[in-house]
């Protein structure tokens, strides 16, 4: 079956002929579509001369937050490329109190995430239950060697500086704990230091000889 041609008369004739084109019509057809774009609101960035708007949660690259981690090792076990690596040791805190117990903590020796397996599927920074984790929407982190796409922790921490703040809070909705907590602590400390300053300083000594 023959295709209708696109000025909607068919392209044979009743005998199956090809049907002769009217000289200059295909000029006519692609000058019709020049003009008709030529008139249209363009839509091409012109990056990289142009940055591109990105909407502020854009996944582009995750940044850590390492004061946040706790070396849970949820994020690693949850990613489904197995690209993040982390590695970690115990510590020893001593007791706080004489005949209190010592206690134990995970430090930090490595962090790092090859961006080069990761789909950014997003479920690491979901399943962190500590806030240690971020999106980013920088995207220009392209190399010419596939091992530079491994980030480690000091690079991802640099990350940090271009998360967008979050979202403001709906009106009437209750403050985070997390803000309070601060918000609380900051009084108190400014409070000490206020009280600090207003104490009384003690009288000098006299010194020997002086009446
Ligand atoms: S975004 Fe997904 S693939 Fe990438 S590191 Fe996180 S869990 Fe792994
Ligand atoms: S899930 Fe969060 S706290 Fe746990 S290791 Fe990963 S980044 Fe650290």
């Amino acid at each position: 079956m023959s295709r209708p041609s696109p000025d909607h008369r068919p392209s044979t004739t009743p005998s199956g002929r090809p049907r002769p084109s009217i000289p200059g019509s295909g000029l006519a057809k692609g000058l019709a579509v020049t003009l008709r774009t030529m008139t249209k609101k363009t839509v091409t960035e012109q990056y990289p001369d142009t940055q591109p708007e990105l909407p502020p949660r854009s996944r582009g690259v995750i940044g850590l937050f390492e004061e946040n981690c706790t070396v849970c090792m949820l994020c690693a076990r949850e990613c489904p490329d197995w690209c993040i690596y982390i590695d970690s040791h115990k510590e020893t805190i001593p007791a706080a109190t004489p005949g209190g117990r010592e206690r134990s903590r995970n430090v930090l020796d490595r962090f790092a995430i090859d961006f080069s397996l990761c789909m950014y599927c997003g479920i690491c920074i979901e399943v962190c239950p500590f806030d240690a984790l971020f999106w980013s929407p920088e995207f220009e982190y392209a190399e010419t060697d596939i091992r530079d796409l491994t980030h480690e922790r000091d690079k991802l921490r640099e990350w940090m500086w271009t998360v967008p703040a979050p979202p403001a809070l709906d009106p009437g909705a209750e403050e985070p704990k997390e803000l309070a907590a601060a918000r609380k602590t900051a009084q108190k400390l400014a409070a000490q230091q206020q009280a600090a300053q207003e104490e009384p300083t003690a009288p000098a000594e006299p010194q020997e000889g002086e009446s």
